[in-house]
């Protein structure tokens, strides 16, 4: 097997293991806030984590980073879980960062007592107001100075049900004139009266990400903490909290955390053209009814990506093929519809269906005859069997095979010309019969008894072949077909109001298509192509009464095959 080339995280990992670091141990974690659903975006960051835990033979944990109780709840969390699992990836244990509330106030406590730490009662406006810029230092808050007692006993008040909101927060004392704004006095802790999914009301404030994270890191051996660029530059503050947890722990004040120092690498968020990724947009997405639930097959969702029809595969063999740098890029949807494809073809169930129906009559073929025809599943994958799709007089084709005057180079059905229908006969058009407005309702065949699959009269050459349902086995079927949700390649760059950028007609609904019967029983997820109009999937909505299916993604070429 071909070595797989390795990104720059790799290269760091193997060169801490190479130095000896962590004692050979590799941990990384995937750290999800439980505030909304797992896009494409997280699947990069997950193939990395588990990726390189898997590589180098170590752990990845989850750690559910629910330090906001107002955005988060459990429902989003059993959803992360779920589309984890159906990514393919096994976590080692669950852990949350609210399990280590207790642990990180302790912590904060000793910072307050070594000076380390003082309770700004100023607005956050005022706070902002004073943080400098990068080439001028910030002015120190009225606050900075006061004595460890008030401190101790502001910090307690923060966290009572009498604290308000917004009138006080924790700050570190570190750098008002740091060229690096994360370290001018960042916020540690700040009042929130919202109960907790896991605390409920134990706690009244709360931890700011850059108080917890690291801390967390280091509290469950991480030796890797992998994530996305914009926090480079969060990671001197990173590794100063980290440093100051190893200095509270040798005073013995919590003897509890082992010797381990988690090193943060960054790359490239994943960006994809023509939908957005910021949750917060996604929320208004759903809570605008702009689509219909964060499942919809046209979120960049993996619940949404899922119910569209793309496999887990494809979206792995995605990630893989677009990499890991250190430049933010935009990335082209077009790339993923190819693995989507390219996965696909080697998985679907090859049936008919018919989207938009016209009646063809075989006028030489008996009345009342059915003919069991053998249809291969899937001509990529041998194992896969085949099935039977039955053939009548009464047939429901394309009414885009058909063209009463047509050019010379319309492959198609054209009245006296020859066409071979998938898995069965070779017919010659005869003529059509229309309405009084001159649409077609009915086109008239004959076929060639000696030209069935098989058969020697089969072998002529015939340059189109058209699929089929026969009327009388078939099952009517709501088809759902998605274009892109965003009419422009970068929405996020766009200055207008994201809304206004949406794909009006993202949702196109067939309600007239007919499927073959065996394909009406495929609704339990399996993977499917309907011949020349591309790949689908059964959508969750259907009945045995009302079959619905979602477009995954057309054909590469739907005329030329
Ligand atoms: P938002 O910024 O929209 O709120 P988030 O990035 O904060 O989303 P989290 O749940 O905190 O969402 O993300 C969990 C992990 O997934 C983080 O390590 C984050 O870096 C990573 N991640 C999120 N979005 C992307 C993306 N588009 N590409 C790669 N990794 C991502
Ligand atoms: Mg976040
Ligand atoms: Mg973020």
């Amino acid at each position: 097997e071909e070595k797989k080339s390795i990104s720059f995280v790799e290269q760091f990992v193997e060169e801490d293991l190479a130095n000896g670091k962590n004692g050979g141990k590799i941990q990384t974690r995937f750290p999800p806030e439980p505030n909304g659903y797992l896009h494409i975006g997280h699947a990069k960051a997950i193939c990395m984590d588990f990726g390189v835990a898997e590589t180098y033979n170590g752990v990845c944990n989850l750690r559910f980073d629910d330090t906001n109780p107002s955005k988060e709840n459990n429902e989003y969390v059993e959803n992360i879980l779920n589309d984890i699992k159906w990514l393919g990836f096994k976590w080692g244990n669950i852990y949350y960062a609210s399990d280590y509330f207790e642990k990180l106030w302790d912590f904060a406590v000793w910072m307050i007592k070594k000076g380390y730490a003082y309770v700004d009662q100023q607005t956050s406006e005022d706070i902002a107001s004073q943080k400098g810029t990068p080439t001028t230092p910030g002015t120190p808050s009225p606050f900075r100075d006061r004595p460890v007692e008030e401190n101790l006993d502001l910090f307690e008040k923060m966290n009572t049900p009498e604290a308000v909101e917004g009138s006080m927060v924790l700050r570190a004392k570190l750098d008002m004139a740091n060229p690096n704004m994360h370290f001018r006095d960042p916020i540690m802790y700040r009042i929130i009266q919202t109960s907790h999914h896991r605390t409920g009301t134990k706690w009244h404030c709360y931890p700011m990400y850059d108080f917890a994270h690291g801390q967390s890191d280091y509290f469950e051996g991480v030796t890797h903490s992998i994530c996305t660029l914009e926090f480079v530059p969060h990671r001197p503050l990173y590794d100063k909290f980290v440093d100051l947890l190893k200095e509270y722990d040798e005073t013995g004040i919590k003897g509890d955390m082992h010797d381990n120092r988690p090193r943060q690498i960054e790359f490239n968020r994943l960006n994809l053209t023509y939908t957005v990724m910021s949750k917060r947009k996604l929320h208004t997405l759903v809570d605008e009814n702009l689509v219909n639930g964060w499942d919809d097959p046209r979120m960049p969702t993996l619940c949404g990506m899922r119910r569209r029809g793309y496999s887990p595969e494809s979206i792995r063999m995605f990630i893989n093929s677009i990499g890991y740098t250190k430049f933010d890029a935009l990335n082209d949807m077009a790339l993923l519809e190819a693995s989507v494809r390219e996965d696909l073809n080697k998985k679907a169930i090859r049936v008919s269906a018919v989207l938009d129906p016209v009646k063809l009559v075989i006028t030489n073929y008996p009345d009342n005859q059915t003919e069991e025809m053998d249809a291969i599943n899937n001509p990529e994958n041998e194992t896969a069997g085949s099935h039977k799709i039955i053939f009548t007089k009464n047939l429901w084709i394309e009414r885009a095979d058909f063209m009463e005057d047509a050019p010379k180079k319309f492959f198609r059905m054209t009245p006296g010309k020859e066409v071979r229908l998938k898995n069965a006969y070779i017919i010659k058009c005869t003529g059509c019969t229309k309405d009084a407005e001159g649409n077609i309702v009915e086109i008239q065949a004959e076929y060639d008894p000696e030209s069935k699959s098989g058969m020697e009269g089969a072998n002529r050459k015939v340059k189109g072949t058209l699929h089929w349902v026969s009327v009388d086995h078939c099952q009517k079927a709501e088809i759902r077909e998605y274009d892109r949700l965003f009419n422009i390649e970068n929405p996020s760059a766009d200055e207008r109001d994201f809304r206004e950028l949406l794909n009006p007609d993202s949702l196109k609904i067939y309600n007239n298509c007919y499927v073959e019967n065996y394909a009406a029983t495929l609704l339990h997820g399996e993977y499917l192509q309907f011949q020349r109009t591309g790949y689908f999937i059964a959508d969750p909505d259907s009945t045995t009464e009302h079959v619905v299916y979602n477009k995954t993604v057309g054909l590469k070429d739907t005329w030329a095959k």
